[in-house]
């Protein structure tokens, strides 16, 4: 049905407003967004939105077609992390959620209630020999959703230190497993510089424990199944408990939709809340929302259903074609070197300290000018681990189907950059801290104000346009020297007064 001039009107209203926003197609920012390349993928996802615009996919019961479309999702993903059904074995099941950070958290709510119930029965609550709040056990890499995780659930968060590489040795993780650790976690690979994580060892010795593990495979679910050979990480591992794969990143689905599979019927329960107990009606859900769209779940299906294997695993290989080219390119730019044994259609770039100071690149200064010069590529501050050991300041690539086409004058770009930053000193955030410090200002809790005042004192949040700099990379040096607290309450200022209604 055609629209009427003052729905067209408000229409265009929107049109002006997403021309503020980042491309989300042809491949010129590096993160954030999953691009295969092909129009026809997009539409049939539109399309797939529309037919199911007015379902709620809180009840399958009453909207079958969202459990129809759940099943063979699932199904697929099963299949492809070999965790088909065996014969004596415990079945595989799953469940799609609303993203990456959705999957974590039920992953670590399954593992939480499912420690918890073995805790209580086998003591009395009131005298337990282990503490009732249990340990999640994960490498320093692993992906921040743990964090939330860990916070929103109750749990302790214990980090292991990662090498310099960014790979973390399995009996550092092992070391750490005890009877009050819940979840074991692994990625596959982990985001920040794709370390294809020792899963077989750490699920084996942690199945020798009991206790689960998880992959984290948000990234690389729906790509290094058609990556090539590859040290089992998936299903096939018999520790493995549970994997959550991503269909809104590799699986190229708009925003909203992961899986999160789990072995066994009776583990995957617990992941599930149900009440009786209020007068309304009975709720039963297996994700973290009530009434829910089934939108991203109907393109994710409808994505799936048209790509099937081969699409993927064509897909991934024009991926790895793009990764491996530019792997390449990084490594014979002088002063920069891609960080560790990258698995998958990602890696870390960070600055080459074997080359002479003059002719090091910063790779946040190498970033800025990119985006400069036109493709956006994620920062990663340096970080430092709990044995006060410190992991460079990186760029982050994502690599999507649609680099290839873009790979000439991406190429061009990220050598042209390097040349223009070469021997740039590296932005340090100490001075400003160390001036705040004395300033008192941290002394101080941050209410919302004082943050408000705190963040224009860097130009930060003035004025109705982008609130951020330009540059992001005295930004990056700032977050690197502030004490982590005083950061993350600036950044949810910032993120806060963004939809504060402006007069
Ligand atoms: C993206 C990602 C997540 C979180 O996923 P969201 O979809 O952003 O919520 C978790 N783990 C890894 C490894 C990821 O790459």
């Amino acid at each position: 049905m055609p629209l009427g001039a003052e729905s067209e009107a408000v229409l265009e209203r929107l049109r002006a407003l997403r021309e503020a926003d980042a491309p989300t197609h042809g491949g010129r920012v590096l993160s954030y967004v999953y691009d295969s390349g092909m129009a026809e993928l997009d539409e049939l996802a539109a399309e797939a939105m529309r037919l199911v615009q007015s379902v709620n996919g809180l009840d399958p019961t009453v909207f079958p077609s969202v459990a129809a479309m759940e099943r063979d999702l699932v199904g697929f993903a099963r299949r492809m992390l070999h965790g088909e059904p065996a014969v004596g074995g415990e079945d595989v099941v799953g469940t799609v959620t609303s993203g990456g950070t959705e999957s974590c958290l039920l992953a670590v709510k399954t593992a939480r209630d499912t420690w918890l119930a073995a805790q209580l029965g086998e003591r009395p609550v009131a005298q337990p020999t282990v503490p009732l709040r249990p340990r999640i056990v994960a490498p320093s890499t692993a992906h921040a959703a743990f964090h939330k995780a860990a916070r929103y659930f109750g749990l302790e968060l214990d980090l292991v230190p990662v090498g310099p590489d960014g790979a973390v040795a399995a009996s550092d993780l092992t070391a750490r497993l005890g009877p009050d650790v819940a979840l074991v976690v692994v990625s596959a690979p982990s985001y920040p510089f794709a370390a294809l994580d020792p899963i077989a060892e750490v699920a084996g010795t942690a199945a020798a424990f009991g206790i689960p593990c998880h992959v984290d495979a948000c990234i690389g679910g729906f790509a290094l199944p058609w990556w090539g050979e590859l040290p089992p990480w998936d299903f096939a591992v018999p520790g493995v408990t549970s994997i959550s794969a991503d269909l809104h990143k590799y699986g190229y689905a708009p925003k909203g939709a992961s899986v999160l599979l789990q072995r066994g019927r009776d583990r995957q329960r617990a992941q599930y809340f149900a009440t009786t107990r209020w007068p309304g009606y009975p709720v039963v859900n297996p994700t973290l929302l009530g009434s829910k769209s089934a939108g991203a779940l109907a393109a994710a299906w409808a994505i799936v259903q048209r790509l099937g294997d081969d699409g993927f695993a064509g897909l991934i290989a024009s991926c790895q074609r793009s990764t491996e080219s530019l792997r390449e390119l990084i490594a014979g730019l002088e002063g920069l070197r891609v960080v560790g044994e990258p698995v998958g259609p990602l890696f870390a770039v960070a600055t080459d300290d074997s080359a002479p100071k003059r002719h090091r690149v910063d790779p946040h200064h190498w970033a800025d000018r990119a985006g400069e010069l036109g493709f956006t590529v994620q920062m990663q501050p340096a970080f430092t681990q709990s044995d006060g050991s410190v992991l460079p300041r990186t760029a982050h690539l994502t690599i999507t189907p649609v680099t290839e086409r873009m790979l000439p004058e991406l190429r061009d770009v990220l050598t042209r950059a390097a040349h223009d930053v070469r021997g740039r000193r590296p932005a340090s955030g100490k001075l400003a801290a160390r001036a705040l410090w004395l300033s008192g200002a941290l002394s101080k809790p941050l209410t919302a104000d004082r943050a408000a005042a705190l963040l224009a004192r860097f130009g930060i949040g003035k004025g109705d346009a982008s609130p951020l700099p330009g540059k992001m990379a005295p930004l990056m040096a700032l977050i690197e020297a502030l004490p982590a607290e005083t950061t993350e309450r600036l950044l949810i200022e910032v993120l806060a007064r963004q939809s504060e209604p402006r007069e």
